[in-house]
């Protein structure tokens, strides 16, 4: 029997895609062998790296300038190899500080040329996103972290900016609708929206590339990687496979714009619970609250334990929050259904009504 899964990720996964991912684990299409089993470099896993790597570009409408990656070492490594890739020693790049994913990004960027923290909201342990900023003009690019999955903040609109934009989405990749041409990268762990744990996706424009001047590793030089399609070494396969499947669930769904529209009405439930129950509040700037990651605390902490249990006993999982944040943390990713919402929203009045 399947829970209410609210991790933050790896998380929920469509039941489609399990069932499909299990049967390749016996026989992958009809190879007579497992998915664990067969050559990357064969015609049908090279299909599926394929199928992954145009389902991206479809799903996000990407135009020709990009290429689509499937990489190891998860987003943490995008946050050394954009700047190793795209900023030259002595250059400078923007960075807008909205909590510890983008503190990484900014820690590892350091390494390879001048960082300039254009805004922060750490000041108030990261409740909002930061309005205003400037952004140097000699920045190559501006990086931003579309989603903060530990404190449930997320930007509404892509920022204005002259400068070439670079995007952490690993916790809202494909979930809303958004110019994803008006970024020059983007990149995202796939655990939480578009697979399992193991693979990276990223889209990058080729005429970002080739500009500096320091020596590369191979593994780590993305134009390596789009000459090889995205088969330098191995890859993930097992990972790439789920992403695949996931990806092809999300087109069946309708796309990005059908699966908005219903992370949409799970976010406006919970967040319409947490504003009316007297007993649970929202955590961060109205305007700025993800609609992936809802956090929240409650109003007696003494009731914080009970509460994690009363809601493992109605199969709600995954909603303890970061240590960071504290409270809870309902993560609502693509693939969590809108019922899952609405046995959470029933569990906490019921808990509220008992402890009144
Ligand atoms: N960026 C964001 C926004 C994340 O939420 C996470 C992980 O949760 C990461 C980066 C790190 O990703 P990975 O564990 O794939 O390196």
């Amino acid at each position: 029997m399947k829970v209410h899964n609210f991790n933050a990720g790896p998380s929920v996964l469509p039941n489609e895609v399990l069932y499909k991912a299990s049967k390749a684990l016996i026989d992958f299409e009809g190879t007579g062998m497992s998915i664990l089993e067969i050559g990357h470099r064969t015609e049908p896993f090279v299909a599926v790296m394929e199928e992954a790597r145009s389902l991206v570009r479809e799903l996000m409408q990407l135009d020709d300038d990009f290429e689509v990656l499937f990489l190891h070492g998860g987003a943490t490594t995008q946050f050394m190899q954009v700047p190793m890739n795209l900023l030259e020693n002595g250059e400078t790049a923007a960075y807008i500080d909205t909590g510890v994913w983008s503190n990484k990004a900014i820690k590892e960027a350091k390494q390879f040329g001048y960082v300039e923290v254009s805004a922060s909201s750490k000041d108030t342990n990261y409740n909002h996103i930061p309005k205003q900023f400037t952004v140097p003009q000699q920045a190559k690019y501006l990086h931003i972290t579309t989603n903060n999955t530990i404190y449930g903040t997320q930007w509404q609109a892509t920022p204005e900016t002259d400068v070439p934009l670079i995007a952490d989405m690993s916790s809202d990749i494909l979930s809303r609708q958004m110019d994803f041409n008006r970024y020059a990268l983007i990149y995202a762990g796939v655990q939480k929206n578009m697979g399992a744990a193991g693979a990276t996706m990223v889209a990058v424009r080729k005429s970002m590339l080739g500009k500096v001047t320091r020596k590369i590793p191979s593994i780590l030089d993305y134009r390596l990687h789009i000459e090889n399609g995205s088969m330098l070494n191995t890859p993930p396969v097992f990972a790439v496979y789920i992403s695949m499947l996931t990806l092809r669930w999300l087109k069946g769904q309708g796309g990005v714009a059908a699966i908005e529209k219903v992370n949409n009405k799970k976010a406006a439930l919970l967040y319409d619970e947490i504003d009316h129950n007297p007993l649970f509040r929202g955590n961060v700037a109205k305007e700025d609250r993800s609609k992936m990651n809802v956090t929240f605390t409650i109003d007696k902490p003494e009731l914080e334990e009970e509460f994690v249990k009363f809601c493992k006993k109605e199969d709600i999982v995954g909603i303890k929050g970061h240590r960071l944040s504290g409270g809870f943390r309902a993560s609502l990713y693509n693939a969590l259904p809108l019922e899952s919402v609405e046995v959470m929203v029933e569990a906490m009045k019921f808990f509220s009504l008992k402890k009144a």
